[in-house]
C-alpha cells in the first residue's frame, strides 16, 4: 500500500515536472532559429584537434549535440589569455584560432557553414546546416591598431568583446579598478570603426563606465554576448538593472551566460574556496607553451574541472531560468538572448543545461514559467537576428555616407 502511494507520488511528480506538453516543445523547436552568442570551443579545435563532427563525452559543443539542441547559429569565441599573451601575441593566437575554425568548418560541409550576417544564418538553416560565426573576445588582440580590426572583420569576425579580464590600452575591464575612466578617445574610434564595419560591439566583461561610453559612442545597438544579472548574482561583469534598461533603450540584446559562478552568489563563494584546483590549473597553464604543442592542457584542466563539479554539485536549472526571467522583466522580452559560455567556464553549468544539446530543457522551463511561444522564439534567436540586422543597416548607411563624402 505504502509502495503504491510512493509510486503514485513519483508518477505525480513526474507529470508535475513535465506540466508542459512535450509536443508543444517539439513544435516550437521546429520553428525556432536558435542562436548561441558565446562558445569557447575554438581553443579545443586548435590545441587538441577537437573534431566538431563527433559526439564527445567531454566539452559542451559538437555537431551531434548542436543537432539535438536544434541550434541554427553559433558564435565561436576567439579568446586569448591576456594574463599570458602580449597584445601582439594575442593577435597571432587569434589568427591561429580563426584558421582552425575555418578549417574545421571546411571538414564538415554537410553540417556547418561559415556565416557573417543574419541572412547567412537563415540561408544556412534552409539548407539544413548550422551557421558558424566568429566573435573576438578581448579587444587587446587588435594591438591598438584599426587596420588589424579591419583585417579581423575581413576574416569574418562579427563582434569584438571590448575587453576581457584585463584593461586594454583603450578600455577598462570590469575585473580591475579603472585606469582610463571607461573608453579613451582611441577606444571611441574603435567603436565607431566597428559600427562602420558592421561588427557588433560586445560589452560583456567591460567596466560600467566603459559600457556607458560605448553606449554613448555607438550608432548601432550594443550586445552583451555572455552576461547575466547583477541583481541576482553580484559579479562585477554581470549587468545592473540600470545597464539592462539602457542597453534595451538603444535596441541592444543581453545574451544570458549559463556559468554557475555568474548565476549565484553562494556558488561563487563556494568556488572561490577551491584554491588547490585554481593553483593546479595555473601551474598547468604556466607550463603550457603559448604556441606549438598545447594538446596536454585541455585534458589536464578537464580532470580538475571534474573535481570542481564533485565538490560543488550543480545548481538547479531554475536558477538559470531566474536570470532569463529577470532580464526579460527589466530589459523587455525583445532584448534577451542566449550566451551560454560553453567550453569557456570550467564545465560549471546548471543541472539540465550541461551542454548545447539541452535547449529543450530551457524551452520547457520557460514555458513552465508562463512565457508564450512567440516570446520564447525571440529569446532563442529572434532578438539576435533583429539586432544583427540593425547593426548591418547602420554599417551600410555609414559606408554609403563615407562614399558620398569622398
Ligand atoms: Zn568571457
Amino acid at each position: 500500500m505504502q509502495r503504491l502511494a510512493i509510486s503514485l507520488l513519483l508518477a505525480y511528480s513526474a507529470t508535475a515536472q513535465s506540466s508542459v506538453n512535450a509536443a508543444r516543445v517539439d513544435r516550437l523547436l521546429e520553428r525556432a532559429v536558435v542562436i548561441d552568442l558565446h562558445d569557447d570551443t575554438p581553443q579545443m579545435i586548435l590545441d587538441e584537434g577537437y573534431n566538431l563532427g563527433e559526439k564527445h563525452d567531454y566539452g559542451q559543443v559538437d555537431i551531434p549535440r548542436m543537432r539535438t539542441g536544434h541550434v541554427s547559429g553559433l558564435f565561436l569565441s576567439l579568446w586569448t589569455d591576456s594574463d599570458r599573451y602580449t597584445p601582439g601575441e594575442s593577435m597571432h593566437r587569434a589568427l591561429q584560432l580563426i584558421d582552425a575554425v575555418r578549417r574545421e568548418i571546411a571538414r564538415h560541409p554537410g553540417d556547418v557553414e561559415m556565416a557573417t550576417t543574419s541572412a547567412d544564418i537563415l540561408a544556412a538553416r534552409k539548407r539544413g546546416r548550422i551557421a558558424i560565426l566568429m566573435g573576438l573576445e578581448g579587444g587587446y588582440a587588435i594591438d591598438s591598431d584599426l587596420s588589424v580590426l579591419r583585417s579581423f572583420a575581413e576574416l569574418g569576425v562579427r563582434y569584438v568583446t571590448l575587453t576581457h579580464t584585463n584593461h586594454t590600452p583603450w578600455a577598462d575591464s570590469a575585473s580591475l579598478a579603472g585606469t582610463h575612466n571607461g573608453l579613451t578617445d582611441f577606444g571611441r574610434q574603435v567603436v565607431r570603426e566597428m559600427n562602420r564595419l558592421g561588427m557588433m560591439v560586445d560589452i560583456s566583461h567591460v567596466s560600467d563606465k566603459t559600457f556607458l561610453d560605448a553606449l554613448e559612442t555607438s550608432s548601432a545597438p550594443l550586445i552583451a554576448s555572455h552576461s547575466s544579472s547583477r541583481a541576482l548574482a553580484n559579479a562585477p561583469r554581470n549587468m545592473t538593472d540600470d545597464m539592462l534598461r539602457a542597453l534595451a533603450a538603444k535596441g541592444g540584446v543581453v545574451h544570458i551566460n549559463y556559468y554557475e559562478g555568474f548565476l549565484d552568489n553562494g556558488f561563487a563563494e563556494r568556488e572561490k574556496v577551491l584554491k588547490a584546483e585554481q593553483a593546479e590549473q595555473n601551474a598547468i597553464d604556466d607550463r603550457t607553451p603559448k604556441f606549438g604543442d598545447r594538446s596536454q592542457n585541455g585534458p589536464a584542466v578537464r580532470k580538475i574541472n571534474a573535481r570542481r563539479i564533485a565538490k560543488l554539485g550543480r545548481l538547479p536549472l531554475s536558477r538559470l531560468l531566474d536570470h532569463f526571467e529577470h532580464a526579460v522583466k527589466v530589459a523587455g522580452v525583445d532584448h534577451v538572448g542566449l550566451g551560454s559560455d560553453f567550453d569557456g567556464a570550467d564545465d560549471l553549468f546548471p543541472e539540465g543545461m550541461e551542454d548545447i544539446s539541452k535547449t529543450p530543457n530551457l524551452v520547457r522551463g520557460l514555458m513552465e514559467r508562463g512565457f508564450s511561444d512567440e516570446d520564447i522564439l525571440k529569446i532563442l534567436g529572434g532578438n539576435t537576428l533583429r539586432v544583427m540586422r540593425e547593426v548591418e543597416q547602420v554599417s551600410r548607411r555609414l559606408k554609403a555616407e563615407a562614399g558620398a563624402n569622398r
